[in-house]
C-alpha cells in the first residue's frame, strides 16, 4: 500500500503486571482494537481477538512468543468485529461472553461494512460467536489467579460489555469503555450509561487500564472520557433546543480539545444516540443514517485500514 507501518508492524506486547499482558496496536483507530492475556503454567486467558484474520493471527503469535502454554478460555468484551472476528482462530478453547454479546455475534454475522470503511484484508474470516455466557459475573482462573468478568451495564458503549478485572494486581481490561487518545463511541451504548460505567471503573481503582484501543494508561483517562461525553450531552441539548440535526450540530461545534483524538467524525454518531436518548426511550434511530452521517462529516470512507 504505502511506506507507513501497518497496525501489525507496530504492535506492541506489554507486560502491565507479572504474567499479565495488553497487546497494543496503535493507533488504536476503527478496526485497530487492544487485547490481553494473562499467563499462568498451566494455560493463557486471552481477552479479545482482533478484526482480521493477519491482525489476530499476529497477536496469536505475539501471545506464542510469552508463553506455549494453552489458550484455555477467550473473552469476548463485547460484540463489535474488532473484538470478534477472530474468535475462529482460538479453537477449542470456550468463547466467554455476556449473553447479548453471544446473540448479536451470531445474529449479525460478520459484516465487512463496504459502505463505511475503506477495506481491509480480511481474510478468511469465520463466524465464532461466544460458546458460554453469563449475565453478570464469572471468574476465570489461570495458575492460581483470578480473572474476575463483570458485565457494565445495562448499557455504555454498547449493550454488552464486559470488563477483566486483576483484583490481587489492579489491572483493569476495559474493552471499548475506554478509547484512550481515540474519540469514544456511543452509538451503539449510551452517553448517560457510559458516564455511570466511568463511575463503576473509578469505584474498582485499577493501577493500570488496558484500554479498548490506544495506549495502556491510568485513571486520569477517565476524566478524559467523561470531559469528552458530557461535551456530547451539551452539544446535544443545544441542538435539540434549536432544531438543528446531528450532522449540523456536529458541523457547528468546535471539538476543542477533542479535536486531536483520533476519529473526530463519532461525534455524529455520538449526537445521533445522545439526542435520540434525551428525546425518550422510545425514540427512533438509525444507526445506517448515523454511519451515513459521519461520512458525511469526514467527507470521506472512515479510516484507510492498514493491515
Ligand atoms: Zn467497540
Amino acid at each position: 500500500m504505502n511506506e507507513t507501518p501497518t497496525a501489525i508492524e507496530l504492535a506492541e506486547t506489554v507486560e502491565v503486571a507479572p504474567g499479565a499482558y495488553a497487546y497494543v496496536q496503535p493507533n488504536g483507530t476503527w478496526f485497530i482494537n487492544n487485547t490481553g492475556f494473562i499467563v499462568g503454567d498451566d494455560g493463557v486467558i486471552l481477552i479479545d481477538t482482533c478484526s482480521t484474520e493477519a491482525r489476530t493471527r499476529a497477536m496469536l503469535d505475539a501471545v506464542r512468543a510469552v508463553s506455549d502454554a494453552p489458550i484455555r478460555t477467550v473473552v469476548n468484551t463485547h460484540h463489535h468485529g474488532d473484538h470478534t472476528h477472530g474468535n475462529y482462530l482460538t479453537a477449542p478453547a470456550p468463547i466467554v461472553a455476556h449473553q447479548r454479546c453471544r446473540e448479536l455475534v451470531a445474529g449479525l454475522g460478520i459484516d465487512h461494512y463496504p459502505t463505511a470503511f475503506e477495506q481491509p484484508d480480511w481474510g478468511d474470516l469465520e463466524l465464532a460467536p461466544p460458546t458460554m455466557t453469563f449475565d453478570d459475573r464469572l471468574d476465570l482462573w489461570v495458575g492460581g489467579r483470578a480473572v474476575e468478568l463483570h458485565h457494565i451495564g445495562p448499557i455504555a458503549h454498547t449493550t454488552n460489555d464486559v470488563v477483566a478485572w486483576l483484583p490481587d494486581d489492579r489491572v483493569l481490561y476495559t474493552g471499548d469503555l475506554v478509547f484512550h487518545q481515540g474519540t469514544p463511541f456511543v452509538l451503539m451504548g449510551s452517553v448517560d450509561g457510559s458516564l455511570a460505567s466511568l463511575d463503576t471503573m473509578r469505584e474498582m481503582d485499577p493501577a493500570v487500564v488496558v484500554p479498548g484501543h490506544g495506549p495502556v494508561c491510568g485513571v486520569e483517562v477517565f476524566d478524559e472520557i467523561e470531559r469528552y461525553l458530557r461535551f456530547v450531552r451539551s452539544t446535544a441539548e443545544h441542538a435539540l433546543a434549536n432544531g438543528l440535526t446531528p450532522l449540523d450540530a456536529a458541523r457547528d461545534t468546535d471539538l476543542g480539545e477533542f479535536a486531536s483524538l483520533t476519529d473526530p467524525e463519532r461525534i455524529v454518531g455520538n449526537l445521533h444516540r445522545c439526542m435520540a436518548d434525551l428525546q425518550g426511550p422510545d425514540t427512533e434511530m438509525s444507526i445506517v443514517a448515523a454511519i451515513g452521517d459521519m461520512i458525511t462529516y469526514s467527507g470521506k470512507p472512515l479510516l484507510p485500514c492498514s493491515a
